[in-house]
C-alpha cells in the first residue's frame, strides 16, 4: 500500500480556516517548492505528512501545516 498525500494528488481540496481572521486560506504549495533551499537543508520530508503552506488572503497570515497522508 501507498501513502499519499491528498494535496499534493489532487484528492480533495482542504478548507483550513485562518487561525487569525477565520476566512479559508488557500493552499500555496509545498513547503519544499516555496522555500526552496532553505527546507531543503532541514529534512522536512517525513512519512508521515505533508507540509503544505497555506495564506490567508485577507489579512495576509502564512501558515504551514502538515497534512497527514492517506493509504491509497
Ligand atoms: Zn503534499
Ligand atoms: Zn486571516
Amino acid at each position: 500500500m501507498d501513502k499519499i498525500c491528498p494535496i499534493c494528488n489532487k484528492l480533495y481540496e482542504f478548507k483550513i480556516p485562518c487561525p487569525v481572521c477565520g476566512k479559508i486560506m488557500w493552499e500555496k504549495g509545498r513547503n519544499e517548492e516555496y522555500l526552496d533551499d532553505y527546507t531543503a537543508n532541514m529534512a522536512i520530508r517525513s512519512q508521515s505528512g505533508c507540509n503544505h503552506i497555506f495564506y490567508c488572503s485577507r489579512c495576509g497570515k502564512m501558515e504551514s501545516i502538515c497534512i497527514n497522508n492517506v493509504i491509497m
